[in-house]
Order: C-alpha cells, then sequence, then structure tokens
C-alpha cells in the first residue's frame, strides 16, 4: 500500500478514523475539511450515545438494532486504538433512563416486548462484555411508580432503565483531532471546500478532488465522509443518490455546572421530544427536539443556520427549558447552577421520510447507513457516531485489501 494517494473527505468522526487507520496501513493520506480544525462540526456537538438500538423502539422489524449493535458494542476498542488512550472518566456509568411519554408513538406494552427482544440479542452477541461496560447479561428493568413520580412529570406514564452509555463528544473530538495531528502520514488541507470529486480515467483510474478556493490534486482513492454535504460530491462522482432522504440541523445545549449534580442521564421516548445527559456529574447536554429542530429539507444539502449567540442563544435556552422542565423537573437545578451554556448544533441525513411523531415515518429507522462503492470512489454514509470509528476500521481494511 505504502505512497498510495488517497483523499478523504470530510474531517469528522468518519473521516478522521478513516485517516488514522488509512495511515496506519501505509497509505499517504490527505485529509479535507471546509472547518480550520479536524472534529468542529457535527461530531464535536451531539449527544454521544453509544446506541444499542433501544432508542429505535419504534422499529417493530428490529432492524436498526441488529444494524447497529456490531459497531457500537466495539466503540470503546476502536476508540482507544484511535486516540491510544482510555476513555474513563468521558463517558457516562449509570444506565440511561427511558421515559415514555403520553404520546409516545411506540405505547408502553409495545416497548416492553422490544426492549426485551432487543436485550435478548445484545446477550447473544459475541462483542457484548466489550461495550463500554459488560452487557453480556444486558437486561431492561422498569421504573416503580414512586421512581417515576420523582424523576418525571405528568406526560410520562412508564419508564425503563438501559444498560446505554455515552461518551462527551467534546472531550473526544479533541482527542482525536490530536491523534490525526500527530499521524505523519495525514496532511491536513484545512480551510477548503470540497466542489467535486471526478473521475479522470475511467472509475477505477484515478481522481481529481477539487475545492472552492481553486485546491485541484489527483488521487488513487477517495473515500467521501462529508455527512451533510456529502451528496452534491457523489453526484459529481457520477452516483445518483436514491430518495427518500432527509437531513435536518439541530441545536443542542451544553452546559457546565457550578457543582456536582445527581440528575440521571434521561430521554422521553419515542418521538419528537427531547433529552438530558449527566456525562460526570457537571457536564451535561440539553435537547428538546421542536425547539432545537432549526432546519429540515430532502435537497442534496441543507444549508447550515447561523448558530444563535447572545440574546439569542438565552432565549433558545429558555425555550428549551420551558418544553423540559415539565417532563424531567430535575433540569431546573442544572441550569440553575451553571458555570457555562453553550448552544451549538449539527446535521442529521437520515434515509427516510415524514416526521418523528408519525410510527410509520422512515426516520425511526437507522438500518440501510454504511459505505457506497463506486470503482476507487467510496462513499460513506456515517449513519450513526456509535458505529462511525468500527466502520472506518471496517473500510480501512477492505482498501488495504
Ligand atoms: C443533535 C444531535 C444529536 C446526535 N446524537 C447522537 C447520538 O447520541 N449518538 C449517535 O450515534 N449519533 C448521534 N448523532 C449523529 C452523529 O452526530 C453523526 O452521525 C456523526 O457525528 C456524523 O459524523 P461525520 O463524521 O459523518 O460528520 P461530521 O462530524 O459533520 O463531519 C463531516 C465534515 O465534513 C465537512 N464538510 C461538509 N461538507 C464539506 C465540503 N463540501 N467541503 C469540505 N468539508 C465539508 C464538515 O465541516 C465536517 O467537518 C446526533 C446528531 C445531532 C445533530
Amino acid at each position: 500500500m505504502s505512497g498510495r494517494r488517497i483523499a478523504v473527505l470530510g474531517a469528522g468522526i468518519m473521516g478522521s478514523s478513516v485517516a488514522i487507520e488509512l495511515a496506519r496501513r501505509g497509505f499517504d493520506v490527505t485529509l479535507i475539511d471546509r472547518e480550520v480544525a479536524p472534529m468542529a462540526a457535527t461530531s464535536r456537538w451531539n449527544e454521544g450515545k453509544i446506541h444499542l438500538g433501544y432508542l429505535y423502539g419504534a422499529d417493530a422489524t428490529l432492524a436498526t438494532a441488529r444494524h447497529i449493535l456490531p459497531g457500537s458494542l466495539l466503540f470503546a476498542d476502536r476508540a482507544r486504538e484511535l486516540i491510544g488512550g482510555d476513555l474513563d472518566g468521558h463517558t457516562t456509568t449509570a444506565d440511561d433512563v427511558y421515559l415514555v411519554h403520553r404520546e409516545s408513538v411506540a405505547p408502553p406494552d409495545a416497548l416492553r416486548v422490544r426492549f426485551g427482544a432487543i436485550s435478548e440479542l445484545i446477550r447473544q452477541h459475541p462483542d457484548a462484555a466489550r461495550y463500554l461496560v459488560d452487557v453480556s447479561d444486558a437486561r431492561t428493568t422498569e421504573l416503580s411508580p414512586s421512581e417515576l413520580d420523582a424523576l418525571s412529570g405528568a406526560d410520562i406514564v412508564a419508564g425503563f432503565r438501559v444498560p446505554e452509555r455515552s461518551i462527551d463528544t467534546r472531550w473526544f473530538a479533541d482527542r482525536l483531532a490530536g491523534a490525526v495531528a500527530a499521524e505523519s502520514d495525514v496532511t491536513l488541507q484545512l480551510g477548503t471546500t470540497v466542489v467535486a470529486a471526478e473521475p479522470r480515467n475511467g472509475v477505477d483510474g484515478r481522481w481529481r478532488v477539487r475545492g472552492a478556493d481553486g485546491y485541484d490534486d489527483e488521487f488513487d482513492l477517495v473515500v467521501n465522509a462529508l455527512w451533510g454535504g456529502r451528496l452534491p460530491i457523489d453526484v459529481t462522482a457520477g452516483l445518483s443518490p436514491e430518495p427518500p432522504w432527509t437531513h435536518r440541523y439541530r441545536n443542542c445545549v451544553f452546559v457546565r455546572t457550578r457543582t456536582e449534580q445527581s440528575l440521571p442521564s434521561a430521554l422521553v421516548a419515542v418521538g419528537p421530544f427531547g433529552d438530558v445527559k449527566n456525562y460526570n456529574g457537571r457536564d451535561f447536554y440539553l435537547s428538546w427536539y421542536p425547539v432545537g429542530l432549526v432546519a429540515e429539507g430532502a435537497e442534496l444539502e441543507l444549508a447550515a443556520p447561523a448558530t444563535p449567540t447572545g440574546a439569542e442563544a438565552e432565549a433558545f435556552v429558555g425555550r428549551v427549558r420551558a418544553a423540559l422542565q415539565p417532563v424531567m423537573p430535575g433540569i431546573g437545578a442544572v441550569l440553575d447552577d451553571a458555570e457555562s451554556v453553550v448552544v451549538h448544533g449539527g446535521f442529521v441525513f437520515a434515509r427516510g421520510a415524514g416526521a418523528l411523531d408519525d410510527p410509520h415515518s422512515g426516520l425511526h429507522r437507522r438500518d440501510r447507513y454504511g459505505v457506497e462503492r463506486h470503482g476507487a470512489y467510496y462513499s460513506v454514509d456515517t449513519g450513526k457516531y456509535s458505529t462511525a470509528p468500527w466502520l472506518a476500521r471496517e473500510l480501512a481494511d477492505e482498501l488495504a485489501g
């Protein structure tokens, strides 16, 4: 492989992981991003749930859980290898609480059955012990009425504890960006917006990559990991993206408190609701879907809305608080104790269409993401943060042949 030139487009968790894996296999890698640093976009600003499939409890086929499990169970192993260090102290340590809303698209009885089936899938998986905690005996437990009362408001009709964990994505973004910078066989081409990837002499030959600033170079292989910006470049490469798909841009709130807070990580299931993530007692993620969804569309690419700052950011936090507090009263104490509050967002790309309050919407499934091959051009739909390091390893192994 030594010396083969490869362009990796996009320096999020997918592109950065692929770049490191390929450099370690002897490729000469150029990692291109429009941002001025790797890991500055969606992969820095999300919740970091390492999915076991429970969130997709409206998918009666369980196809999502089956698709997600192999990568999520190996997230910790792959992430440690990428950054050359441990994740301790930066992942949640307690089970997540799923609070079922009275308007959930899947009622508690259906969720009880599906969660049981997903736990069974996890228990049967050979890598179950390698998740962030050993889940080879995965079970969900139901909250008692008094536990439910203590945690939630009147709209919540049931609650389940599930053995899922999450990682502090801002911490991991800094570590992964550092690991990329430390790879001598990765050249960073930052501040460059990619506008095209075109075959020079047939799709199996060399490829030309062009940028908006006049950047123009040739490579033996191209990996497109541009996430929200992926489809227009696929079109220049000769692919025809198959509808339906939906781009969404979601803003969320990242809080650091002055003192330690004991509010458990919880989400309101299943539909257009919200969640709270408590990474380590002081770093929190808060979201309320209808407030945070600031752009949505089925075009090839959605423009990123401006990130709110100042009074606009304050008003945004106020709206998230007003929506979340009735279902999770404990978030008031977290916000009142805030030392810093940051509002930021990211893209979600999903195959499927519709709205989350429709039980039949394709957005309730995530079982079709992965790699599309076109000669020496590879387009990667990351799908989920939780499976990206695993998928990057699979792709690097394939390219190294
Ligand atoms: C609010 C929110 C919560 C989420 N929660 C979870 C969760 O709990 N668990 C989970 O598994 N997933 C979650 N996700 C999804 C997850 O964040 C994404 O699947 C993942 O981060 C995508 O990684 P990526 O590397 O493909 O994309 P990115 O991190 O966006 O990287 C793509 C890069 O491409 C660059 N780029 C784009 N277009 C161009 C161009 N034309 N030229 C040059 N550069 C370009 C961007 O600047 C960016 O750096 C969430 C997403 C959001 C928005």
